[in-house]
């Protein structure tokens, strides 16, 4: 006795081969019917006997394709038709297509294999993918996601590549960028004119080139890589002249797990991480001896590695056989990548020795995405390419919102209904190319996604470009969020959470409601609002943005307002190595408020500590002092906490650094080394925070914490709080989906400014 259902599955079922495997599945079970593609996702009628469509449903989520994800399936009775076969349906004509793009993904094992066998007749072709990897995001311009969309519409397919295309149960069906050695992109070796170098191995050339110490720019995913042999010193020091990149740590690309693990700690996180189609650069303790060039991460315990992830990057690693490549964005420092073949030649011109290029263009950039392991997930610091465009999935339903983000690593996020789809890494404003490239952002989400915002949500400070853009959008409803309510509402939205929290938002800079700079802020939260329950006492940031660069500018800062000219007398180590008319000129500013502005921020508090233990007085990207820091006190097991003061203000605290001062300033009189100072810098933090948590909820009942902000990027003190609160019963959240610093504020100020009128 045959039955007939309706299935209608939702979620990223769409160009990830979804529809061959229901075909598959289908008539492995042996039943009749039909699937095709709808606005929703996709619509399966199947007919035949019940226990074969139980098997079938039962079958259907757990061996989906890898790159769809599910969110819902529906299923509803229909009158059995004596329907025989399966086929696999043409969309309907003028039906709405909101379907999700899939991100860029690494290839897969099978396209893997097929490459590296000689009798394959994609033998060594470097742009070989099927319906299971390749790429995606990059590569589209336009909706619905089809060839003519992407940038491999200029590539006819050839009949045996068409013939792949066009059968169900190939793995190359409907595969988009499917290509061949006889119709598809080729690469090109080129001087650093651009001109094209004869060779009938541009890949073996460059590889060769590599090891002969030469900077070679290779055109990737989502844009262009520096690459250079990372043990050798000499060309890494090169790389790091030309690109204007002093100290900052390169990420380096190893042929392999198994090299991964020779160069870093890995655990099982780790290594699930490496791994994962979207390859993201990931965070490891790094070995010691390594034959890695110091200067490639240098005062650093942690190295960035990832795997290769194009056909291209493995058959770099077949021909140069290298242990690691630095591989680094091609730009020049914190400008956008370069994703066009002429662009990168007048852009890279004098980085790189050569080029390695290809005639499948690049339609949006895309840098590499950063992760942290930890708490047994990936941490995103960077959520860019393998990541982007799928949406943090709510538990809500929003209007449009377009949310403009911040200024340093900005990141822009367009949400409509229950989806909130954040950009890629915009990277920071301040600079033109910048701007244009979130520019191009925006205007590509809106397409893609075709959402067209009916609210627009900005930061309010009034300087950055992410604002002055969004208040000269007509048409929207502007709304303004504060900072810290961004963070805060960010890692409630991600965590699924509407009722008031307690909001710990640790950073750098945020425009504060009070015209000052805030940064070290505990907030009673929902979307509708938030009130400032506590934060770090104000001190002046003497020279406003040098104070930044200078961290011991902030060890004068906050000497000088707990202790006077007192401590110029102590013989402090960090003053030896400091000009003394600049220490004079930095007091001068600080005592009469001359271009100081106020600010509560934790970042400056970390940099102060960092210059007073002598780990660092100036710096040359953004938290070196405060990720050294932290890499100091790994080397200590003290126990002590600096301690700090809760000063009662307004129905709240304002926590008082001057006991935590006076305690670093006796360490120091006593030759404390800097790991231990570190140590207790950090329990300090801890313990001054987790006791704020329960004086709060003493009086407002509250026990769910969120952790939000740059400094959460800091381990040893998101994973200090997360343990001491949690032992203390509170129920804590923390970011593991967008990142914790900037790069997630877009998603707060969505969720913030779409309740502004639901509420
Ligand atoms: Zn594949
Ligand atoms: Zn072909
Ligand atoms: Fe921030």
């Amino acid at each position: 006795m045959g039955e007939r259902k309706e299935i209608r599955v939702s979620g990223v079922v769409q160009g990830v081969g979804f529809r061959p495997y229901i075909y598959r599945l289908a008539t492995e079970e042996r039943l009749a019917g039909t699937i095709r593609n709808t606005a929703a996702g996709v619509t399966i009628e199947v007919e035949g006997p019940s226990e074969s469509i139980a098997r079938f449903l039962d079958r259907l989520p757990a061996e989906a394709p890898a790159l769809s994800r599910i969110t819902g399936i529906a299923v509803d009775s229909l009158p059995p038709n004596e329907e025989t076969g399966f086929q696999i349906l043409a969309s309907r004509a003028g039906e709405a297509m909101h379907t999700l793009i899939s991100p860029d993904v690494a290839i897969c094992d099978d396209c893997l294999r097929e490459m590296l066998d000689p009798a394959d007749r994609r033998y060594l072709y470097p742009f070989i993918n099927c319906t299971n990897c390749g790429p995606r995001f990059t590569i589209v311009h336009d909706i619905p996601y089809d060839r003519p969309s992407t940038s491999m519409a200029v590539f006819p397919m050839c009949p045996a590549c068409r013939a792949e295309y066009e059968d169900p149960l190939n793995r190359r069906f409907h595969a988009q960028p499917n290509a061949c050695w006889d119709c598809g992109p080729k690469l090109e070796l080129w001087d650093r004119e651009g001109k094209t170098v004869a060779t009938d191995d541009p890949v073996a050339r460059a590889a060769e080139l590599i090891h002969a110490g030469e900077i070679v720019a290779v055109k990737g995913l989502g844009g262009f890589h520096l690459a250079a042999d990372a043990t050798n010193s000499t060309a890494v020091i090169r790389l790091r002249e030309r690109k204007c990149r002093v100290e900052k740590p390169f990420a380096v690309m190893v042929p392999n797990i198994e090299t991964a693990e020779r160069f870093c700690e890995i655990d099982d996180t780790g290594r699930e991480i490496l791994t994962s189609r979207q390859r993201p650069i990931v965070l490891l303790r790094a070995k010691r001896p390594t034959p890695i060039a110091h200067c490639v991460a240098p005062s650093n315990a942690y190295l960035g590695v990832f795997l290769p992830y194009t056909p291209l990057h493995h058959l770099l690693f077949e021909r140069g056989k290298f242990a690691a490549l630095v591989m680094t964005s091609g730009n020049v420092s914190e400008e956008p990548i370069a994703i066009d073949n002429g662009e990168a030649v007048g852009r890279l011109g004098g980085l790189a020795d050569h080029f390695l290029v290809h005639n499948r263009e690049i339609l949006l950039r895309c840098d590499d995405s950063v992760v942290r392991p930890a708490e047994g997930g990936a941490r995103q610091l960077r959520r860019s390419r393998g990541y982007v465009p799928v949406p943090v999935f709510l538990d809500e339903e929003l209007p449009a919102v377009l949310a403009a983000g911040g200024e340093l690593k900005n990141t822009i996020c367009l949400a409509h209904g229950n989806q909130a789809f954040l950009s890629q890494h915009v990277g920071d404003l301040e600079n033109l190319e910048s701007y244009g490239f979130f520019l191009e952002a925006v205007e590509h989400f809106e397409r893609i996604l075709e959402i067209t915002p009916e609210i627009i949500a900005y930061d309010l400070h009034p300087d950055y470009f992410s604002t002055k853009w969004a208040l000269e959008q007509t048409g929207a409803r502007l709304v303004g969020v504060q900072h810290h309510h961004a963070h805060v509402a960010a890692c409630m939205a991600e965590n699924h959470l509407h009722e008031k929290v307690i909001g710990f938002a640790l950073d750098g800079t945020g425009y504060g409601a009070d015209g000052r700079i805030w940064g070290g802020e505990v907030l009673l939260a929902d979307f509708s609002g938030f009130e400032r329950v506590a934060h770090l006492n104000y001190v002046p940031l003497p020279g406003g943005a040098a104070a930044i660069r200078e961290p011991w500018r902030m060890a004068v800062a906050y000497l000088a307002q707990h202790f006077g000219r007192e401590f110029l007398n102590r013989g402090l180590p960090f003053l030896a190595g400091t000009n003394a008319t600049s220490v004079k000129l930095v007091l001068q500013m600080v005592e009469r408020g001359l271009n100081s502005p106020l600010t509560s921020s934790c970042g400056r508090l970390f940099d102060a500590v960092a210059a007073l233990a002598g780990i660092r007085s100036q710096v040359n990207y953004e938290a070196q002092a405060a990720i050294e820091l932290e890499m100091a006190a790994l080397e200590s097991n003290d126990t002590v906490a600096y301690p700090l003061g809760l000063v009662p203000e307004g129905a709240g605290w304002a926590i008082d650094t001057r006991p935590l001062f006076e305690a670093l300033l006796a360490d120091l009189d006593v030759w404390l080394p800097a790991s231990a100072i570190s140590r207790r810098f950090h329990n300090g933090l801890v313990e001054t925070f987790s006791r704020l948590a329960r004086l709060i909820r003493d009086r407002s009942g509250l026990r769910e914490v969120c952790l939000s902000g740059g400094t959460f990027q800091n381990l040893l003190l998101l994973e200090g709080l997360c343990d001491a609160l949690r032992a203390e019963g509170f129920k804590v959240y923390t970011h593991a989906e967008v990142p914790a610093g900037d790069g997630g504020l877009s998603l707060g100020q969505a969720m913030v400014a779409a309740h502004r009128f639901s509420d």
